[in-house]
């Protein structure tokens, strides 16, 4: 099916705009917090190399949990199932940082999402990377095709000062054996990898390999095989949003994942991946404007894995 893809972005930005000012930009780390609220931009980019966008889309912006996806995917690439003795896949209906299952589950994360099993994730990448820091921004900078890409060290900085939950995490799940490492290597990986700033534009494009079976749309590098590409989709289907996962599912019909820093990117298989930025939260820490932004997207043009 043929789309106006660049008429249908600007028809929704005009759409959601009212909504801004009914969210609450994440204050809990204090560098989030200086962001500014008004911003708001809308990026895809298709398989076949189109680019459309609309608003702040080439304002690079701190992608907080997206980062996952990408600490999963390189992680996976080396371990493949060997990781999921060490994390789960399941939904967890909890918010991001929460400690309350991992008690009960002797420390194994519900899923890679979370900020637990993303924890878990980071302690991988150290065992295998002499140096994950560098190693997650080259991969990340060749994804986006984007050298420019940086961590910012004040957002990380913050998190660090005041990253107590994620702290306390790492602690526990390392009594139960399930952090290899020195914790405050991998909470230095963890924050870090929060503090990647990139644009709607250059999260559009680092996440098309996965709407294209693990390859690299531009270099056509295998960087996951088509089953792990696919086991990385349905985990950001099923988990991507914590506990507004099935909602995202009941309303947009897309894997994704979003972050605190207001960003959300969204996989159509096969097609186009789609980022949308607008600092201000809802109650589960999602993008209030991106959530509606997407679910209008897969209205107006009919696309849904379902
Ligand atoms: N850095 C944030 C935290 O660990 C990431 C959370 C998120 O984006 N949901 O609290």
């Amino acid at each position: 099916m043929t789309q106006n893809y660049q008429d249908i972005l600007e028809d929704i930005y005009h759409e959601t705009r009212p909504l801004l000012g009914q969210g609450r930009v994440a204050d809990y780390i204090p560098a989030l917090a200086q962001v500014d609220h008004s911003k708001y931009g809308i990026a895809i980019e298709t398989l076949e190399g189109k680019s459309y966008q609309v608003g702040d889309a080439n304002i690079p912006f701190s992608i907080q949990s997206i980062s996952k996806v990408f600490l999963l995917s390189m992680v996976i690439r080396v371990l493949g199932k060997k990781l999921w003795s060490r994390v789960g896949r399941e939904a967890s209906g909890t918010a991001f940082n929460s400690l309350v299952q991992l008690e009960t589950e002797h420390g194994i994360p519900r899923n890679p999402l979370i900020n637990a099993g993303a924890l878990v994730v980071s302690d991988c990448l150290c065992t295998f990377s002499p140096q994950p820091l560098r190693h997650l921004l080259e991969f990340v900078r060749e994804l986006s095709s984007n050298p420019q890409i940086q961590y910012d060290s004040l957002i990380a900085n913050s998190e660090r000062k005041f990253g107590h939950r994620n702290a306390a995490l790492v602690h526990f799940m390392k009594s139960f054996g399930n952090i290899k490492n020195d914790v405050d290597e991998v909470l230095n990986i963890y924050f870090h990898q929060c503090a990647l700033m990139m644009s709607c534009v250059d999260l559009a494009r680092a996440f098309l390999f996965l709407a294209n079976e693990g390859i690299h749309p531009h270099t056509q590098e295998a960087l996951l095989t088509p089953s792990q590409s696919k086991r990385v989709n349905a985990v950001m289907q099923s988990c991507g949003f914590y506990d507004e996962s099935g909602e995202f599912a009941f309303t947009v019909g897309l894997p994704g994942k979003s972050g605190v820093g207001g960003g959300i990117v969204a996989v159509v298989p096969k097609r186009l991946s789609i980022c949308v930025w607008s600092p201000e939260l809802n109650a589960k820490g999602n993008s209030l404007v991106g959530m509606k932004a997407l679910e209008l997207f897969t209205t107006k043009t009919g696309i849904s894995i379902f």
